[in-house]
């Protein structure tokens, strides 16, 4: 076995009195296999003041699977989520718009339906979100006409779900007591696979909540894609610690098949505003050069996605799966 390297530490400002850090080092995560290769070690990119630790990614030597460890332990992880983060702050209202004709589509690259609060079928119908963040997509969906249901770890995001927007939402994680097996049509997993300690017991958990020929639909950061090879340690789709897996268009499908889906075949989706994120952070920290300063151009960063589009090497990507008949 290569022996992981610890996480660094490094001196550490939290608020007085709060509890050190609990570890865990984990075997991985998709098939329990220990052994492992170290892949990258990077601190957290939010500022110091949330964290000044520096953590560690490595890859599973039997399935390629690629995640953090060791990492801080379920109970733990949240001191790591300040709370203006950001996807627990989303706006009130999504900008709506039609979804793209197929062949536009494939031709310029699909932005992400969650942003743009859509689904490949219309409702109504039952929609599990599983870390639903503030409830933009809930609330879109609702609109809709679907019926929909929120669930996520931020208390705070949860009561401003059922205040601001008066629809269901709970806290927590799965599986959840208060949610019945064959109880939804949809479940979606937007940006909130990468952040769960045990992707196969939540992945089943869904699959239990779904009518058979149900729908899950994940999107992911790819660790296969060209904006990570540019930017490696700084490529925002990282996010240390808060990704504790860090997935490819192949170990996304293997999770979804473990956990008993039929997968269809993975898609990328164009994200011009990550690129510009990395290249932002590569500048902060002094790395990247002039292609870093090149892509905090919009129009640049833009062209760039889209090149990484066509390349099927973008830095997000989402697979459609089902609960079979
Ligand atoms: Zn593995």
């Amino acid at each position: 076995m290569t022996r992981n390297r610890p996480a660094v530490f490094a001196p550490e400002p939290r608020p007085t009195g709060a509890a050190p850090v609990a570890w865990e080092e984990t075997p991985c995560p998709l098939c329990g296999a220990e052994a492992s290769a170290p892949v990258l070690e990077a601190p957290d990119p939010l500022p110091p003041q949330v964290s000044a630790l520096v953590f560690a990614v490595v890859r599973c030597a039997h399935c390629n699977l690629t995640y953090t460890n060791p990492r801080p332990n379920a109970a733990g992880i949240s001191r790591f989520y300040p709370t203006d983060y950001r996807p627990h702050r989303r706006p009130a209202k999504m900008r709506q718009s039609r979804a793209p004709r197929a062949f536009w589509a494939r031709v310029l690259g699909r932005p992400c339906p969650e942003r743009r609060g859509v689904l490949p079928w219309p409702g109504p119908g039952r929609l599990l979100d599983f870390g639903c963040g503030g409830g933009s997509f809930l609330s879109t969906m609702a609109d809709q006409g679907w019926e929909v249901t929120g669930l996520d770890a931020a208390v705070g995001a949860v009561q401003h779900i059922r205040d601001e927007h008066g629809l269901t939402a709970l806290a927590g994680t799965l599986p959840h007591p208060d949610l019945r097996p064959g109880s939804f049509d949809v479940v979606t997993m937007w940006h909130s696979l990468e952040h769960v300690h045990r992707p196969l017991t939540i992945l089943r958990a869904a699959y239990e909540l779904l009518v058979p020929g149900g729908k899950l639909v994940v999107a992911t950061p790819n660790i296969a894609s060209l904006p990570y090879r540019l930017f490696g340690r700084s490529w925002f789709g990282l996010d240390l610690p808060r990704h504790l897996l860090h997935f490819t268009p192949a170990t996304l499908t293997e999770v979804l098949q473990t956990a008993g889906f039929r997968t269809d075949p993975v898609r990328m989706i164009r994200h011009g505003d990550w690129l510009r994120s990395s290249a932002k952070l590569a500048r902060r920290r002094g790395e990247g050069g002039p292609l870093a300063r090149a892509l905090t151009w919009k129009p640049a960063a833009k062209a760039v996605a889209w090149l990484c589009y066509v390349a099927r090497a973008s830095d997000c990507m989402m697979c459609v799966a089902e609960r079979p008949r």
